[in-house]
């Protein structure tokens, strides 16, 4: 098993700064982490210097669609590997790759394919940096029509646990997050059966009042997509989901932090009622993600990239093209220090999937999922359990 030792200026555990700190990695592990001269490099270790350098824990992704020319739906070797190889440059080193309300055959067939791919996957070491995929988020298609989004509308479905069981069955175990409308007929039954299957379930396209909103959450919710998104608005008397989510402590909120989706204003209230551990930002990233303006897919429908921007014919926003790097530093620039900005893209996601001793910290026993930023938090590299590091050009795309 090969040795690696790493020096850096600084670490972010991201709960510690380590000043000078050498960061062991065996095989696909960290084995070690610690001060420079306390925490000796071991004998024949290959030692690569990062000076000028902050390691931080590679990035998690929980609500992501695609990247680099294709989106997850596809199911397909090629396009997985794309997805994670694109994301990877920009620090994500883990994602949960995140469908759209389609038809049943779409879906199973997405999801099969994915879980495939994941399942061939685990345990082996990439070649190139790319991120693992951990597992799938069904974004629908139990969602509410009112707040649909760019969901199509033809093929949202009412809540249905035979549904439900078919598309778990499909994921080969690999399904992770269910966003859903608790308002809808059937819902809490849904989610007993989603957290019976071991989904995190998650409020999203969502219409519900306080009340709904509250009663999933007594039902096993834990977790909210693009909050603020997607859902019913706030109203000092009725509060509906918002009021529900932005005051329940057991609940993480996701957040699009790419300026365009949320004011940022509305990002500071997210911030200071969730607090910065019960925050997750998400990239909600589509196919367009790192690649120039133009026509793109998401799911299975046609989308339009102008700006950045991503909207579907209506001129309905349809996801980002953010990168969780681009998050961060915009996270940051709002005066959020930066352990605490780290904490929502690195351990709040991990925690949230269950792998918080796994993903998203820098400790001994964790992958070996390292990024290297910059003084302007720009990725210059990044270690993909154990393979790397690789240098990364500094803002290679928006
Ligand atoms: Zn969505």
């Amino acid at each position: 098993m090969e040795t690696t030792a790493i020096f850096a200026d600084r670490a972010l555990t991201p709960f510690e700064e380590i000043v000078e700190p050498v960061v062991i990695v065996e095989g696909s592990k960290i084995a070690a982490i610690g001060r420079r001269g306390k925490l000796p490099a071991p004998r024949g270790a290959r030692e690569i210097s990062a000076a000028g350098k902050t390691i931080v824990p590679g990035f998690v992704d929980v609500h992501i669609h695609g990247a680099g020319g294709h989106d997850v739906m596809e199911g397909e070797v090629r396009a997985l590997e794309i997805v994670a190889a694109t994301v990877a440059r920009h620090g994500t080193t883990s994602l949960v790759a995140t469908t759209v309300t389609a038809s049943e055959e779409q879906t199973c067939h997405s999801v099969a394919g994915i879980a495939r791919f994941i399942l061939r996957r685990r345990d082996s070491s990439p070649r190139a940096a790319s991120a693992e995929i951990l597992g799938i988020h069904l974004e629908g298609p139990f969602i509410s029509r009112t707040r649909r989004g760019v969901h199509p509308e033809q093929w949202i479905a009412a809540p249905s646990t035979a549904l439900l069981s078919r598309i778990v069955a499909e994921a080969l175990g690999t399904a992770l997050i269910l966003t859903l409308a608790p308002e809808l007929p059937g819902a809490l039954e849904l989610i007993a059966a989603a957290r019976n299957a071991g989904l995190v379930v998650s409020l999203g396209h969502t219409d519900a009042s306080y009340d709904q909103a509250r009663a999933a959450i007594s039902a096993g919710a834990r977790h909210a997509a693009h909050v603020f998104n997607a859902m019913r608005p706030f109203s000092h008397r009725e509060t509906g989901v918002l009021g529900a989510v932005l005051t329940s402590p057991e609940v993480s909120a996701e957040l699009i932090a790419d300026g365009v989706h949320v004011d940022a204003a509305a990002m500071q209230m997210l911030f200071a009622l969730k607090t910065p551990e019960r925050v997750i930002l998400v990239s909600d990233g589509t196919s367009a993600t790192g690649m120039p303006d133009g026509q793109y897919q998401l799911g299975t429908f046609a989308v339009t990239v102008s700006g950045g921007v991503c909207r579907n014919t209506e001129g309905k926003l349809a996801g980002s093209t953010l990168t969780l790097d681009r998050a961060l530093r915009n996270v940051v620039a709002l005066g959020v220090p930066l352990p605490e900005a780290l904490r929502m893209v690195t351990t709040n996601p991990a925690r949230q999937l269950g792998l918080g001793a796994r993903k998203g910290v820098l400790a001994p026993g964790a992958d070996a999922d390292l990024v290297l930023l910059d003084d302007n938090l720009d990725v210059s590299g990044v270690m993909t359990r154990g393979a790397g590091p690789y240098s990364v050009s500094p803002r290679n795309s928006r």
